[in-house]
């Protein structure tokens, strides 16, 4: 599958002009279909695997910012703590806990941003708002000095239903105003996807993960 270079330039032009960071998810995609979009320019790729992210930044170029945006169990941060460029799904203290100890290992700060349940579907991770204050609290208290806390990040009901999606959107973004008043250094909010970034663009979003509308759809997962 080739990638959609029309495409690819009328979506970054429309978010250049929009201040908004586009992290290309190449999840299942070849090493080929990443070179391509690298060629036009892109550097900010997004994967949610750790071995597939691993192998991939072993053979592309050194200059990539490779987005970790998976589900990232614990005893996996060290197989992409030395090169990893933001982990965007900080979904408990003790994931935040080991990202610290990697960083101080690596002798350097991990970019990370703090995931938020918002969607319908339980399958869904994320912190809830309390737990969310919560560990804003600690981080301000400085913690987890080591891990560099950007900003929040979440991923919005998979639906139909644009009303929704937009509240879920709208709701991630008090939260991170919310967070902002504690933690003044807060600069990043991770939301949408393909088939509804404009909606979090709209709703505040400063970086979206985008896969399929670059890629095509993926045959698995
Ligand atoms: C796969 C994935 C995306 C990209 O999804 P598309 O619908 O293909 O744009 C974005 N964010 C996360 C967390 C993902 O797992």
């Amino acid at each position: 599958m080739a990638i959609n270079k029309e495409q690819y330039n009328a979506l970054k032009a429309e978010l250049n002009r929009q201040g908004v960071t586009l992290v290309a998810v190449s999840k299942t995609k070849p090493a080929a279909d990443i070179q391509a979009l690298y060629d036009l320019g892109q550097r900010d790729f997004g994967e949610n695997y750790v071995q597939e992210l691993a192998d991939k930044q072993a053979q592309l170029p050194a200059d990539i910012r490779w987005h970790f945006i998976g589900h990232l169990q614990s005893n996996k941060v060290k197989y992409i703590a030395p090169f990893v460029h933001l982990i965007h799904g900080v979904d408990s203290p003790g994931l935040l806990k080991e990202i610290n100890k990697q960083a101080a290992k690596n002798n350097r700060r991990l970019p990370c941003l703090l995931q938020v349940h918002i969607a319908q579907e339980e399958t869904k991770f994320g912190l809830d708002a309390s737990e969310l204050a919560e560990l804003v609290q600690q981080v301000a208290a400085g913690t987890f000095s080591a891990a560099d806390v950007q900003g929040l990040m979440g991923m919005a009901s998979f639906s139909s239903d644009t009303s929704l999606v937009r509240q879920e959107f709208e709701y991630l973004k008090t939260l991170f105003d919310k967070s902002l008043i504690t933690l003044p250094g807060f600069t990043m909010l991770s939301m949408g996807m393909s088939g509804d970034y404009a909606l979090a663009i709209a709703a505040g979003s400063n970086l979206v993960r985008i896969g399929s509308l670059l890629f095509g759809q993926r045959t698995a997962s």
